[in-house]
């Protein structure tokens, strides 16, 4: 009996098993491995820290996903080997006749001293009760969005929440100033100066003040150390850099210290049968950045790799290849949200435009998370 392994049960993971499901017939076995026992979506960090809603309200049990035929393991992928298409979960090995590798990429809280004690972390899942009761009781002051290194998942997110924020302590009457720093030479680089500006105007506009070319070194009370300055803050509000998680490192599917390297087109890892997609892969844009690491091309990525891995064991040649268009919504305050999309692999480089900002936007947002969550776990 055939039998696909999906390590991972992230938006990669699961857009996967859910579409190969649709695409096998009953009696190819498919099993999704995770450590975690549930599935949200990564801007609903944003909001519970915001407090307009809570990570829980749009948590999902990944088991809920056997109601479809898939088969969920709970456990942690120690050890991963390409060549014989298995992987040790908990110890035990897991043999497969395709896997796909689907880890995310692994936030790095301690590469910058002094963040975890100092500063509120915007990607800490189990943290952000306690964040948002500290910015509840924030009575004004400075406030630093800080991009500490790149890459990092989302990457329109901190200045999303720049602009919340300002939305957030002007409701509550709050006196406090925004600030954004970025290593970065501008906002969003990836999606090319013209476009850049549009995001940077919407924050002056919003009395955000942002700061480029500000590589952060360390945090102390009350300060922050860049390379070659330093800024005072109240409240600190991080966005840690990302790496690879180690399990891909060690099994030779990415080199040292960098991150996996897949077809752009077809995901494959160059190892028969062996498939990599979303966070952990770095797919280069032709202006020599990287696809941002984002669920709605985890999702895309997913649903060629599975059309492929059905057409082989259909015993036909694999025709699906992945595009790299793709949105984001990147919310304004007011219950509007900009519309960021196009075609990012497009040559000489990216074809994207900002739409808005508009409520449609906002609501396009909402539903993008409520049509996922039905289909994948029923409601
Ligand atoms: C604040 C915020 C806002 C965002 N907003 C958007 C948005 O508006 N639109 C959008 O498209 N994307 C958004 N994202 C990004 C999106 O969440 C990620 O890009 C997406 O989840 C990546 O999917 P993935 O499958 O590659 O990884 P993940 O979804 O991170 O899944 C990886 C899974 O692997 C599991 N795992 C890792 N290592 C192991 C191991 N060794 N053993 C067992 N399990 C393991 C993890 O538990 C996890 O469930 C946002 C993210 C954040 C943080």
């Amino acid at each position: 009996m055939t039998h696909i392994l999906i390590l991972g049960g992230g938006f990669g993971g699961v857009a996967a098993g859910v579409e190969l499901r649709k695409l096998l017939p009953a009696d190819h076995r498919i099993t999704l491995v995770d450590r975690r026992d549930h599935f949200h979506f990564g801007f609903r960090k944003t909001w519970a820290l915001l407090g307009e809603s809570t990570l829980a309200a749009g948590q999902r049990p990944l088991k809920s996903l056997e109601r479809l035929g898939i088969a969920v393991r709970q456990g942690n992928v120690d050890a991963i080997d390409p060549k014989t298409r298995s992987a040790s979960v908990d110890g035990a090995r897991l043999e497969a006749d395709a896997l796909v590798v689907a880890l995310g990429a692994q936030s790095d809280p301690d590469g910058i001293p002094g963040f975890r004690e100092y500063g509120l972390d915007l990607y800490d899942g189990p943290g952000l009760v306690a964040a948002a009761e500290r910015l509840r009781n924030f009575p004004g002051g400075r406030v630093a969005v800080v991009i500490l290194g790149i890459p990092f998942p989302c990457p329109p997110a901190p200045f999303e929440l720049a602009l919340l924020l300002r939305e957030y302590f002007g409701r509550k009457g709050v006196q406090a100033v925004v600030d954004v720093y970025s290593p970065q030479s501008m906002s969003l680089p990836v999606l090319g100066q013209t476009n850049c500006a549009i995001v940077e105007s919407r924050l002056e506009a919003s009395e955000i003040g942002f700061h480029p070319n500000h590589t952060p070194v360390s945090i102390e009370p009350g300060a922050i150390h860049f390379k070659t300055t330093r800024a005072a803050f109240d409240l600190l509000i991080g966005v840690p850099a990302h790496r690879c998680p180690g399990v891909a490192g060690a099994s030779g599917l990415a080199a040292a210290g960098e991150w996996v390297k897949a077809d752009p087109r077809t995901l494959e890892t160059g190892q028969p049968g062996v498939y990599a997609l979303g966070d952990m892969v770095a797919i280069p844009t032709a202006n020599g950045k990287r696809l941002p690491q984002a669920g709605v091309f985890a999702e895309a990525q997913a649903k060629v790799v599975a059309a492929r891995i059905a057409a082989s064991f259909a015993g036909k040649p694999p025709q699906a290849t992945y595009e790299g268009t793709g949105f984001c919504f990147l919310e304004v305050g007011g219950g509007a949200a900009m519309l960021v999309q196009g075609d990012f692999l497009a040559e000489p480089e990216p074809a994207v435009q900002i739409l808005g900002p508009a409520p449609e936007h906002l609501q396009a947002k909402h539903e993008f998370e409520r049509s996922r969550l039905a289909e994948w776990f029923g409601g």
